[in-house]
């Protein structure tokens, strides 16, 4: 697999990022990261493209597809499309297919300090990212008969199960799950199904077994331990996304990664609005910061990435600071504020940087 481009960084060793705010509670959510980056000093700049939701245009995708494009990776909320005619398609899958990130990893581990029902899970999902059932390819064959496709590639197919061998070869792990209803739909989930059973054997380290999308579920929230790295298509994704997120404590905790051979882009990673929530400082900002970590991460910034992820840690899991969603009383600026006093306690410990 082709080495994913990180761009150069500029004078000074600072990077451009893009970061789309999105609707609901984007803008608060970035707010914090902002917030908090100034605070800690990280080397990021950040351009930001607000996108207008009721504008039945995509003149603002563009842009922000240029500026990502230009600097190479994007932190982004969730982009509302409040038009309902059936040409504007959605602005987020407009956004990840131009940019052909075929691959979405959602980490998911356990937090100790968000009591759930079952504990220390630790998942990866790998999510093709830019066809299957969003191929957004809808008609009215016939008056009262409509038709949506869903579209599997060979070599998407491909692409994205390579990304989770490599991916598991790399960090580690031991089994990759592929998801499929390939028992109903043969030819589709069939190609995707086969194409990961046939890279499979170049990973002989690495088990391979593949589930049933229902079976998975039932799977997942009665015995989650024994799953390691889950391959899947698109829909299933999401869908599954969403059951893991909820199994360890909802959607204000965890962050989502897409990822093209060129370009990359950080978001929450149940990918909600959240829209009834926005500007009553009490939704979890801890998902957008996580995207945030990512981000860092990507660029290798590792100090500050570090720094940030064990401040975000010792605030849920040590201080244990949480916002409603997690069973907590703390407000969103609450979170954020314990952040910072808990990055500036890490960083005084840490070796100079
Ligand atoms: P969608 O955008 O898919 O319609 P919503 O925005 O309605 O989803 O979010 C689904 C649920 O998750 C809602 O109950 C919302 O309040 C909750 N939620 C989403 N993001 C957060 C967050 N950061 N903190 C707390 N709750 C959240
Ligand atoms: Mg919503």
């Amino acid at each position: 697999r082709k080495q994913q481009s990180i761009p150069k960084a500029q004078y000074g060793g600072r990077h451009a990022v893009s970061m789309l705010p999105g609707g609901g509670i984007g803008p608060e959510c970035m707010g914090y990261v902002r917030d908090i980056f100034k605070y800690i000093g990280a080397p990021v700049d950040f351009e930001v493209v607000d996108i207008d939701p009721n504008v039945d245009n995509d003149d603002d995708v563009q842009y922000a597809i240029t500026t990502i494009k230009r600097n190479g990776v994007g932190i982004k909320g969730n982009i509302e499309t409040k038009s309902e005619a059936a040409y504007v398609t959605s602005r987020n899958v407009a956004l990840r297919n131009e940019l052909d990130m075929y691959a979405y990893v959602l980490n998911c581990k356990s937090y100790p300090g968000v009591s759930t029902r079952h504990k220390d899970i630790d998942i990866v999902i790998i999510r093709q990212n830019t066809e299957g059932e969003y191929a957004m390819l809808e008609h009215e064959s016939v008056r009262g008969v409509i038709e949506s496709m869903k579209v599997v590639t060979a070599s998407n197919s491909e692409r994205v199960a390579r990304f989770a061998f490599e991916y598991a070869k790399r960090n580690g792990r031991k089994k990759v799950t592929t998801v499929h209803k390939a028992n109903i739909m043969k030819l589709s989930d069939g190609l995707f199904l086969e194409t990961s059973r046939r890279l499979a054997k170049e990973y002989p380290d690495i088990e391979h077994n593949d589930m049933i999308i229902d079976n998975c579920c039932m799977q997942l929230v009665a015995r989650p331990h024994q799953f390691d790295v889950m391959l899947m298509t698109n829909l299933y994704g999401s869908i599954v996304s969403n059951v893991v997120c909820g199994i360890i404590g909802g959607a204000g905790l965890l962050s989502g990664r897409n990822y093209g051979d060129n370009y990359a882009v950080f978001e929450p990673g149940t990918r909600n609005t959240g829209t009834a929530i926005a500007g009553k400082n009490i939704a979890n900002p801890i998902a957008m910061i996580n995207a945030s970590v990512d981000m860092l991460e990507h660029l290798g910034h590792h100090y500050h990435a570090d720094l940030l992820r064990s401040a975000v840690n010792r605030t849920i899991n040590v201080d244990r600071i949480l916002t409603s969603d997690c069973g907590g009383t703390a407000s969103s600026t609450d979170v954020v504020n314990a952040i910072k006093e808990n990055a500036n306690l890490i960083a005084n410990k840490l070796p100079f940087k």
